[in-house]
């Protein structure tokens, strides 16, 4: 089942939808034309769970410095000193990170009003939402046509599809930014969550946060989550690579991607073991980025009222490696011409 309401409008008077996609189950999910993003996702139990952080008004979203739930794109994480070259040119960015291009410049994806092309009833409800962005924004060449469906299973699986085009070269790179709190978006800090992670290696990070390069092995290293590892205890070991970031936000070179780069594989698994609520992502990508909300404000106004802060979440975000235009050893974003873009992403949840 699909339930359309109206979210609200943009400044500019434009409206803004939500569409509900609920399963069988009685999990929802709500997403917004505004960025694509997942407003909610709701799990069909009494008192009723919601487990992404988010905002109740079109206002709240559009200062929102932090990406939550929203479609991430052109170029999801870091591209250093805002600039790559590809063919015979080199291309400026609008940097919004210092001098770094940070989840698609300064007027990413994310703030942009999608189109909604299809809505699709049934036992697998879905959504596709698409953009035109034009050749030149945010400093990406070519004019490149993006979609994303979001689909309902009736095993409470979110599938997100990401299809794109581009009418010259250029590089693409979507994710998606939902806040995970597997206990409900009002439920506080999440360091006592175990995080699993399908990676025998990982991209260690400058200051800046932008890869050096190398491609390290996870063996013997707080980097090594092919166990489930709680969070708090990761943190407690003070890794200079975590104490620089206050927490995890990495890069890690997700398994399987080199051997077939179209099959959709287990990536991380996330476990709250006080609600006793698992989500399992897979993916095609060859990255993800965990990020355990460490720069969330202290006292972010949420949904209802609710009081978001500093490891109130975790974010499974499945990506390109950062900066990958600029690292010819990373496997590649480019897009060529005429080539079209599928990559898939899915979230289950596993409610005990
Ligand atoms: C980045 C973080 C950033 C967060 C919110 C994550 O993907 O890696 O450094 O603070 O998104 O923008």
């Amino acid at each position: 089942m699909i339930n359309k309401t109206c979210f609200g409008a943009m400044p500019d008077g434009t409206d803004i939808d939500a569409y509900c996609l609920v399963n069988q189950n009685n999990v929802s999910v709500n997403i917004l034309s505004l960025g694509a993003i997942i407003q909610s996702w709701k799990i069909g139990s009494l008192p009723e769970v919601d487990i992404v952080l988010g905002f109740d008004t079109v206002e709240e979203y559009l200062t929102d410095g932090n990406y939550v739930g929203t479609v991430v794109g052109r170029y999801a994480n870091r591209i250093a000193q805002g600039r790559f070259s590809l063919g015979q040119g080199t291309f400026e960015l609008a940097s919004n990170q210092g001098p770094h291009c940070l989840h698609g410049g300064i007027d990413g994806f994310h703030h942009r009003v999608w189109r909604v092309t299809q809505v699709q009833e049934g036992d697998k409800p879905s959504i596709t939402l698409a953009l035109i962005s034009e050749d030149g924004d945010q400093g990406f060449p070519g004019q490149l046509e993006a979609r994303v469906t979001y689909q309902l299973t009736q095993d409470d699986t979110l599938r997100i599809t990401y299809e794109a085009t581009s009418d010259s070269d250029t590089v693409f790179n979507p994710t998606q930014h939902s806040y995970f709190n597997l206990g409900g978006h009002d439920n506080g800090e999440t360091r006592h969550n175990l995080v699993q992670v399908c990676a025998e290696h990982y991209t260690p990070a400058d200051q800046d946060s932008i890869p050096t390069g190398e491609i390290r092995a996870v063996d013997n290293t707080v980097f090594d989550l092919t166990e489930p590892k709680e969070l708090a205890a990761l943190m407690a070991q003070q890794d200079p690579q975590v104490v620089a970031t206050n927490g995890l936000d990495h890069n890690w070179c997700l398994d399987g991607f080199e051997k077939d780069q179209s099959k959709n594989r287990k990536v991380a698994t996330l476990i709250d073991p006080v609600s006793k609520r698992t989500l399992e992502v897979s993916s095609t990508m060859p990255g993800i980025q965990v990020y355990n909300a460490n720069f969330l404000g202290e006292g972010t106004r949420g949904k209802g009222g609710a009081q978001y802060g500093p490891y109130h979440a975790v974010c499974l975000e499945t990506q390109f490696y950062p900066d990958t235009p600029n690292k010819p050893e990373f496997p590649n974003a480019v897009l060529k011409k005429g080539q079209t873009f599928i990559s898939r992403t899915d979230y289950q949840l596993i409610l005990e």
